[in-house]
């Protein structure tokens, strides 16, 4: 376990289960801990059951067999709805209101907030996601970008400690992608625990720090660094996956493998310099 000693880890899953109802299995007795603060990848391929653990992680789903605990409280997600959020895929989870703004202010409102708080959240966290001009619009108005930034930012008006991301940049172009990913970096920096699903080897540098690979049968493959996890091509390919473009490049060059092209880039122009 990576617990940095601080405290209770932030969610503690174990045993868990789970089998739609039509019989098709999708997690097959994982456990997961992250410790407050950490940044964790749920990384697997398509049909690993990511998007299901994510669910029951986020108090979503409940599974047929074990247990998730959060910040040491033997309760339901729901006793700590006010400090956890979760992003599904489907922006439709978050935008159904006649605008925007209400979208943004509809978490904060459920929360016994002082006077004026909920609008305060809501302008600032439009401010960091680029979102001001879109407020006043009906959420289907917005392009499928804009739905995905408008969509993170209603998970985050609620101001969690915790946040679960499903797959949150896939088919998402790159200023899009560019502004959800630093917005992440932000987040991180602030102490925000970060879950991360995603089939893309090339995203896990850039939002994890810690990798719990699954296997095509919902099964935990294995736990490490997301450097030990990417660079390991057998075990990925065991999972039907591959090493970040970057990682092959450089294996066998040098056995401090970079893991972004923007580490690639200091490497040689380091080798440059020498
Ligand atoms: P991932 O997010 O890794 O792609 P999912 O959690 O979406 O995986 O799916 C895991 C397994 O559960 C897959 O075999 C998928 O087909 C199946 N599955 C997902 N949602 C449903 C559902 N609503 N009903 C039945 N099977 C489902």
């Amino acid at each position: 376990m990576t617990d940095d000693g601080g405290g209770p880890p932030a969610i503690e899953a174990t045993g868990l289960r789970y089998a739609y109802p039509d019989g098709t299995p999708a997690v097959d007795g994982v456990d997961v801990t992250v410790a407050e603060g950490e940044r964790v990848a749920l990384l697997g391929p398509n049909g690993a059951g990511k998007s299901t653990l994510l669910q029951i992680l986020g108090g979503l789903i409940d599974p047929d067999d074990g247990e998730v605990r959060y910040f040491g409280e033997t309760g339901d997600a729901d006793a700590v709805r006010d400090r956890l959020s979760v992003l599904t895929q489907d922006p439709a989870d978050y935008l159904f209101n006649p605008t925007v703004r209400e979208d943004l202010a509809y978490g904060p409102a459920q929360q016994d907030l002082p006077d004026g708080e909920t609008d305060r959240r809501v302008d600032r966290v439009a401010a960091r996601l680029d979102l001001g001009e879109l407020l006043s619009k009906p959420p289907f108005r917005l392009s499928g970008g804009e739905q995905r930034r408008a969509a993170l930012a209603s998970a985050l008006t609620v101001e969690p400690d915790a946040l679960l991301l499903d797959e949150p940049v896939s088919n998402v172009d790159a200023a899009n992608r560019a502004a959800i990913l630093d917005l992440l970096d932000e987040l991180a920096a602030e102490g925000v625990t970060l879950v991360v699903s995603t089939p893309e080897t090339e995203l896990v540098p850039h939002v994890a720090d810690r990798v719990v690979l699954l296997d095509a049968d919902g099964r935990v493959a294995a736990t490490g660094s997301t450097r030990e996890i990417l660079t390991d091509a057998d075990l990925l390919t065991d999972c039907d996956l591959r090493p970040p473009q970057v990682v092959r490049l450089f294996d066998g060059l040098t056995d401090d493998v970079p893991l972004t092209v923007t580490e690639a880039e200091t490497r040689l122009d380091d080798t440059d310099d020498s």
